[in-house]
């Protein structure tokens, strides 16, 4: 509800003062040298915001006219968003994620709209960011562990059912506007992620979540349904610190807080190597839609393993047939989850897909998408943890041989990128003279550190040439563009 009424006022907001914008050109960086151009949108966006915490404070039994001003630097692509005396949200409220985040994505897809692409929303309180109120609470700097030594990984499935205080009636935590409960949806995701880094990153993986279908006796709901917040408390009933941070919280919403602390709680009891969290995404404008990357804006370090998982799932996505333009960011996106900030270890939020976009709800249910993206998700982290870069599969040229009558030559084929083995060959004809006698080959490699080379041949006794027209794809059906070579079949 609360983007709806933003969504009006920015669209009529963008028929007056955006036009102008776009016919002075649409690269971004050139055309808004001018600050004054957005004056009116922020005006708006000041405005809204303020309406909109003014709500949030009084469902939190609080009456309070806080001033919000709003500032943006269009080259750094960077919003601020400034709040006056009256909101400083602290531990108790999970420092307003549950307020702000939802809200940054909100001023994102606005100023999209607008035509002013925003990447970080950065908050500030009396000019202040929220660190800053809070040192003591946010994370130290990082023991310096050689990532390629990692050996254990936490898989965090986002979300399912919490109790509300005090009534405790049982509710999940996320809407499903178009009927797919991400709550329920996201451990099939985890336990595709589990197989894969087991698999191929050879990795110890933990999961925050149960995927037991007995029932939880307090509920009556099956275990796997359950936060994480209710089977870390089963697991380890004297530790209140991981799964009952806010005891005394008057918040309807408390367990919702604490399920969120509970999780990189337990990757630090555990001691991972990396915190890997999966979430579906919702907007209220069902246009937006995605995968999304988010690490936590305290631990800049951390958006190198969340711009390695992107480019990971683009390679794999795209190589599904249907999925080619599937959406997918550019870059992992500086925010403040607590998800992120709590964890001592690398930590980002994959958001797969937007479940609130009929496309997007159409692939999260194929097991096409979900294996595909899961298997770029491993992959973007083990080519970040082994200090690999995440580069386009391609073939290098081959070039033209000349092949004595009645012998062979091995032709080797190099390649750039990070293939998935086994990979497939396939050596095809793309012209023969005399045509009729070339005979193509396929064939298959399993071992990654095995050269790459098939052998041409020349049985005749007489000249020819063929034009082959080399293909290879990966296991994860990632395909090279073709490279074609000739050979000529010439009298010794
Ligand atoms: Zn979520």
């Amino acid at each position: 509800m609360k983007g709806l009424k933003l969504a009006t006022a920015v669209v009529a907001c963008g028929l007056f003062f955006v036009s102008p914008v776009l016919a002075s050109g649409v690269e971004h960086s050139s055309s808004v040298e001018d600050p004054g151009m957005y004056a009116e949108l922020l005006a708006l966006l000041e405005r809204e915001i303020g309406a909109q915490l003014t709500r949030h404070l009084q469902e939190e039994g609080r009456l309070r006219q806080v001033t919000v001003s709003v500032a943006v630097d269009p080259q750094k692509r960077r919003m601020v968003v400034d709040f006056g005396p009256g909101y400083l949200p602290g531990d108790e409220q999970n420092y307003g994620e549950l307020f702000l985040i939802p809200l940054a994505a909100d001023l994102r897809h606005y100023s999209d709209q607008a035509g002013l692409e925003i990447l970080d929303v950065e908050f500030l309180f009396q000019g202040k960011p929220i660190e800053a109120h809070f040192p003591e609470d946010h994370p130290l700097p990082r023991t310096a562990k050689s990532r390629s030594a990692h050996t254990r990984a936490l898989v965090s499935s986002s979300h399912g059912y919490i109790a509300l205080h005090p009534s405790r009636a049982w509710e999940f935590q996320r809407p499903a506007p178009l009927g797919l409960q991400e709550d329920v949806l996201s451990p099939t995701y985890g336990d595709e992620l589990q197989d894969l880094l087991e698999q191929r990153s050879g990795l110890v993986v933990h999961r925050a979540r149960s995927r037991s279908k007995d029932p939880h006796p307090e509920s009556g709901y099956p275990w796997e349904q359950m936060s994480s917040r209710y089977h870390l408390k089963a697991l380890f009933p004297e530790r209140a610190d991981i799964w009952n941070e806010l005891p005394n919280s008057p918040s309807s919403d408390r367990e919702v807080k604490e399920d969120i602390r509970a999780r990189p709680n337990y990757a630090n009891h555990l001691g991972v190597d990396v915190m890997l969290s999966l979430h579906t995404n919702g907007n209220p404008s069902p246009g937006v839609r995605g995968a999304e990357v988010y690490h936590h804006r305290t631990k800049p370090e951390d958006k190198a393993l969340g711009d390695s998982i992107l480019c990971g799932m683009r390679e794999v996505i795209h190589a599904q047939p249907g999925y080619e333009s599937f959406p997918i960011r550019a870059e992992s996106v500086a925010e403040g989850h607590g998800e992120n900030r709590i964890g001592t270890m690398p930590s980002v939020i994959v958001e797969t897909a937007y479940h609130s976009n009929p496309e997007d709800v159409a692939a999260l249910q194929d097991p096409v998408f979900r294996s595909a993206a899961m298997k770029g998700v491993e992959k973007g982290y083990r080519l970040w943890a082994t200090g690999k870069s995440c580069g386009q599969f391609a073939l290098q040229p081959i070039s033209d041989i000349e092949v004595p009558l009645q012998t062979s030559r091995d032709v080797n084929v190099s390649f750039l990128g990070n293939p998935q083995y086994p990979l497939g060959i396939e050596v095809a004809v793309a012209d023969c003279r005399p045509p009729g006698v070339c005979t193509p080959w396929k064939g298959r490699f399993e071992d990654p550190d095995a050269p790459v080379k098939f052998e041409v041949s020349c049985s005749s006794t007489r000249p020819g040439t063929v034009r082959w027209k080399v293909l290879m794809r990966d296991a994860d059906g990632v395909a090279a563009a073709p490279v074609e070579f000739n050979q000529s079949c010439v009298r010794a």
